[in-house]
């Protein structure tokens, strides 16, 4: 049993939860404790009395405490890459990669620690100084989707700590292995007690306490759209800060000048990679009449080669969908996709045994043509690797069709053409641009968010995390 970490101890919960290998349902990844209410109001307490003490603690006191954990966690990429694909089912390859990216951002953030930024300037009146310096906001609260289990932890988790804040971690019910591997390293980096802290459980439950607690400065959310609109609904009733990364319906722009194997590329490997269940996935393929029908050939013949099987198994290119209801989540969207008139142009069979008859989450990734902008598929966000592909003149109607959309996470264009390359950085209407690249797959030490309905408040990661982490002072001194 793993068992939650609350003020510096592992507590058992009010329940347990079984974390199932979507590979193989037949496989328990493990049992993970629950916590409740209460609990969780015990961690928000240890939060709050660690607070004044860490917020004050040395910049080099950070720098080796997120210094050290992210070590460990590059030395350890391959255990934990096997546990992430186990329970989440990106496959293996994927999986040390998000592992690696979790150490890699620990590290970038114990550097930050030593920067803190601030500004010395001379103020207006005579014989005045000015500094402008940023504090710690106190306890946040960390909301986190099962999608990437250890990387987005590790982008909310380190910066809090970086910064100075104290730390009460929710993770998704689904993944909640990953989440107390990552738990574990940190209590054992030299953190005082009750600076970070680990509930599991529902979102109903913690995760409604986190959003309630007055104790609680800010919350740092990222999950789907309808949970960030309750999250945002609690902070806004009580004035706390918060930040939302939600969901995506990215598109692709593929113009008649692009180089076919690098739109194909793209196209593959945004939109069916890790299973297609990633924010940034390309989920929307905007193609003009010229190559059309040349790229729709070719994405097809390249899906006929991916591998759909077991997340653990070398040659695997596709793992399986996360559980039982996205995956019917998946074939809803199919199904009202033709019923729309669009076709299923390859894939989407749900394939219940790999072939050693493991019993899993299988879909084949499926490619829908003949779609139209108000279709549903194109407007929602499905969360799986099912791709519909759009139809445009030129490049001037392509920009207007990947602009209509709710959402503005990522956006990408395949061209050789430097004109609308230029063109389309500028006016696409989204947070993230890829030009020649797949929209899914970003650096660790930029930022990270969208616009309109993808993202609320600042960005993640890099410098631009200080925004969020910390709040600004401004200091008159007569000398
Ligand atoms: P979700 O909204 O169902 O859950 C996210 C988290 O919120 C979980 O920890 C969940 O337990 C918690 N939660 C649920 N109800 C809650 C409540 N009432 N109060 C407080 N917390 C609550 O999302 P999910 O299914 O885990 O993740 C998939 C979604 O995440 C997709 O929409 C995807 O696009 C999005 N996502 C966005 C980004 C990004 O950076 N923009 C990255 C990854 C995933």
């Amino acid at each position: 049993m793993n068992k939650n970490f609350i003020a510096g101890e592992w507590l058992d919960g009010a329940r347990v939860s079984r974390n199932i290998n979507p590979s193989d349902t037949r496989d328990l990844v493990g049992e993970y404790a629950q916590a409740d209410a209460a609990q969780t109001r015990l961690a928000i307490s240890a939060a709050e009395a660690a607070f004044p003490a860490w917020s004050l603690s040395t910049p080099q006191q950070r720098f080796d405490i997120l210094d050290a954990v992210g070590t460990e966690i590059l030395a350890r990429r391959a255990e934990l890459g096997d546990l992430l694909a186990r329970e989440e089912g990106k496959t293996l390859p994927e999986a040390v990669g998000e592992v690696a990216r979790a150490g890699n951002i620990f590290k970038f953030f114990a550097g930050e620690a030593l920067r803190p930024g601030g500004e010395a300037l001379p103020s207006v009146r005579p014989g005045v100084g000015v500094e402008i310096t940023r504090e710690a906001l106190g306890v946040v609260g960390i909301i986190t989707p099962w999608n990437f289990p250890i990387a987005i932890p590790a982008w909310k988790i380190a910066p809090a700590l970086a910064y100075g804040n104290c730390v009460v971690f929710k993770p998704a019910d689904l993944v909640p292995g990953s989440a107390w591997a990552l738990a574990e390293i940190l209590s054992r980096s030299g953190l005082p007690q009750g600076v970070f802290n680990l509930v599991m459980g529902r979102g109903s439950e913690v995760g409604a306490v986190l959003l309630d607690d007055p104790r609680i400065a800010a919350v740092t959310f990222t999950g789907s759209v309808a949970t960030g609109q309750k999250v945002a609904a609690a902070c806004v009733a009580r004035m706390a800060k918060f930040q939302l990364e939600m969901g995506g319906k990215n598109p692709m722009i593929v113009l008649d000048d692009a180089d076919l194997g690098v739109a194909v590329n793209c196209a593959v490997q945004s939109g069916f990679f890790s299973t297609g269940q990633r924010c940034t996935a390309s989920s929307r393929l905007i193609v003009t009449d010229g190559i059309h029908d040349r790229f729709v050939a070719a994405v097809i013949e390249k899906m006929k080669t991916l591998k759909v099987d077991d997340a653990r198994k070398a040659g695997t290119d596709i793992g399986p969908v996360v559980d039982q209801s996205q995956l019917g989540q998946d074939q809803e969207y199919l199904g009202i996709a033709q019923t729309e008139g669009a076709r299923l142009a390859f894939g989407g069979e749900a394939i219940e045994r790999n072939a050693e008859g493991q019993p899993g989450f299988y879909l084949r990734p499926a490619l829908i043509t003949d779609t139209t902008p108000e279709m549903r598929i194109n407007r929602e966000e499905v969360f799986g690797p099912v791709v519909s592909v759009l139809r445009a003149r030129d490049y001037e109607q392509a920009l207007l069709l990947a602009n209509d959309t709710p959402f503005g996470l990522a956006a990408g264009i395949a061209t050789t053409s430097l004109k609308h390359a230029t063109h389309f950085k500028r006016h696409s209407q989204a947070g993230m641009v890829m030009v020649n690249l797949p929209t899914a797959g970003v650096d660790y030490h930029v930022p990270f968010g969208g616009r309109k309905g993808s993202s609320y408040g600042p960005r993640e990661q890099g410098r631009y995390a200080a925004e969020f982490y910390t709040v600004v002072k401004t200091v008159y001194t007569q000398a």
